[in-house]
């Protein structure tokens, strides 16, 4: 199979948030689709290791806000790359209660809210569908693809996302970001890994040299 034609696949970038037992959850997806027009209902997809999944599931209710271009890699690697059961990814950043729901309003395009109507389960993913009980737009900011991301964030796409890849490495020393995935190419750069600061950071996900580890 060639999994470059998958790679010609059109996604979004959006973070969905909830609240359960009065603790805000949320994560990074890619997969977003309207399903229908009238009665709105939308389906999006998430990964069921996913903290924020196991939340949704409980609270049957969650936000999704649509990012714009003007979204920093640090909000999407926070949300993208950890877990809502080790860090509070809220903290610093812009959000808004609605409906008494956390949304992230930063970087930010427009939100939709929603009720889950049906799950159904792929794998390692499970698909909601969501019923749009209200959608607001915030500002006239152009929506964020997932190619932009990749392309002019220079992203990656998380191991838990249903469009993660493995890289094929091959060549000089190359360390692999145990977090995010991004490979530091010692043939690529100016400077060999070893010789890099010792605070130097990660530029997709932030975190330090420590969480890197040689790719053999
Ligand atoms: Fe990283």
């Amino acid at each position: 199979m060639d999994m470059k034609a998958l790679e010609t696949i059109s996604y979004g970038m959006y973070i969905v948030t909830t609240k359960k037992d009065n603790k805000n959850y949320g994560c990074v997806i890619n997969t977003l689709t309207q399903v229908t027009a009238s009665n709105v209902l939308v389906a999006i997809t998430l990964n069921k290791e996913n903290a924020t999944n196991q939340a949704i599931k409980e609270s049957k209710k969650c936000a999704v806000s649509i990012l714009s271009e003007q979204a920093s890699s640090n909000l999407i690697a926070k949300f993208g790359y950890f877990s809502s059961r080790d860090a509070d990814k809220f903290q610093e950043v812009d959000t808004q209660d609605v409906d008494e729901f956390p949304i992230v309003i930063e970087g930010v395009c427009s939100y939709l809210i929603g009720e889950v109507v049906n799950i159904v389960s792929c794998d390692t993913h499970d698909i909601f569908i969501l019923r749009v009980t209200k959608a607001e737009q915030l500002t006239e900011e152009k929506p964020m693809t997932y190619r932009y991301y990749h392309e002019v964030l220079k992203g990656k796409a998380s191991s838990k996302a249903p469009t993660y890849q493995e890289e094929t490495v091959s060549g000089g020393k190359k360390y692999r970001c145990t977090i995010c995935g991004y490979i530091y190419d010692d043939e690529k750069e100016s400077v060999k890994f070893e010789d890099l600061p010792d605070d130097w950071k990660c530029p997709c996900c932030g975190v330090g040299k420590d969480k890197f580890v040689e790719v053999i």
